[in-house]
């Protein structure tokens, strides 16, 4: 708690707009972190509402906040309030970090990176891997934007036809790897499958694929941070599994990045993160 408790005139104010916000992680990661740097910020949740959208995007300006998170569900629609949005966050047409820049609002997207910073810190190697991406949604874009540029190839599931397609169409311009999976009839093919959907969030979701077909060595990376359901199947069956967690933290490490120039402790990061979760 030690860096709101020492706000002063000169403290930078960083934090993050969604709805709902009681649930989030991040306060307790960044705050670690500009603690253990005496960094002279604070982060803090604002609850906003889809309908205080733009209000609250002129209010970053107006009160000189200097950086922001962006969650669910304002990742996308937020992107029409910006002076400028960098490449990356273009092509997945939802942005999860802002930085004001001078009194310009500058949209990046940290999820596809984040994701990636996961798999290597398990030492996985995504070359020459056939993966599996069930979902279509903004979390699915942004890994699909750093896996195709490495991955043997992708596939892509989800309930919704059209959104999948657009989205292979989409990927299929970066490098024509990307197909998509009709049925989940076949996933002891693939060497990694990614669950993309919040199936798992509730104890009472269905599972987001038939876990019996499932493979040892197979790797099953479940983007929600809790250990689902899945990933305890996934285990029983000799897969590697993980969990969203990493994702989260290395989203953040790189929102903390542009913030600060600096580059935070991770392993603050992620016990304030493993902290804040019991
Ligand atoms: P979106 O709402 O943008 O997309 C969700 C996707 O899941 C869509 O393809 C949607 O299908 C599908 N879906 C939703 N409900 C169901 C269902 N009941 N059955 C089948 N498919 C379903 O969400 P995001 O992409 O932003 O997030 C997806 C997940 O990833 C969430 O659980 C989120 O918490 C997690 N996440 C984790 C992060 C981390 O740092 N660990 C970062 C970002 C996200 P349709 O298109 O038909 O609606």
């Amino acid at each position: 708690m030690g860096a709101t408790l020492k706000i002063n005139g000169k403290t930078k104010i960083t934090g993050i707009i969604g709805c709902p916000i009681k649930h989030t992680l991040s306060p307790a990661m960044h705050n670690a972190a500009y603690e253990s740097l005496s960094l002279d910020y604070c982060y803090v949740p604002f609850l906003v509402s889809p309908d205080a959208l733009e209000d609250a995007i002129k209010a970053i300006k107006a009160l000189n906040i200097l950086g922001i998170n962006v969650t669910v569900p304002h990742k996308e629609k937020v992107m029409t309030y910006l002076d400028e949005t960098d490449r990356e966050a273009a092509f997945i047409g939802a942005v999860n970090t802002l930085v004001n820049s001078d009194g310009r609002l500058i949209g990046y997207n940290t999820d596809g990176r984040g994701f990636m910073q996961s798999l290597a810190e398990n030492a996985i190697d995504t070359r020459d891997k056939d993966i599996l991406i069930i979902g279509a949604g903004g979390a699915a874009r942004a890994l699909g934007y750093s896996l195709v540029q490495e991955a043997k190839s992708l596939s892509l599931f989800g309930r919704s036809k059209m959104r999948v397609h657009n989205l292979v169409h989409d990927l299929n311009r970066i490098k024509n790897s990307v197909s998509s999976c009709m049925d989940l009839s076949a996933v002891g093919r693939y060497h990694m499958i990614i669950n993309a959907t919040p199936l798992g969030l509730k104890k009472e979701d269905p599972l987001p694929l038939d876990t019996s077909s499932l493979k040892p060595g197979q790797i099953v990376y479940d983007l929600i941070y809790k250990r689902t359901r899945l990933l305890e199947h996934a285990s029983e069956r000799g897969c590697v599994t993980v969990s969203g967690l990493g994702m989260l933290l290395w989203q953040g490490v790189f929102a903390f990045e542009l913030w600060t120039g600096r580059r935070p402790d991770v392993e603050v990061m992620r016990n304030a993160l493993l902290q804040a979760d019991r």
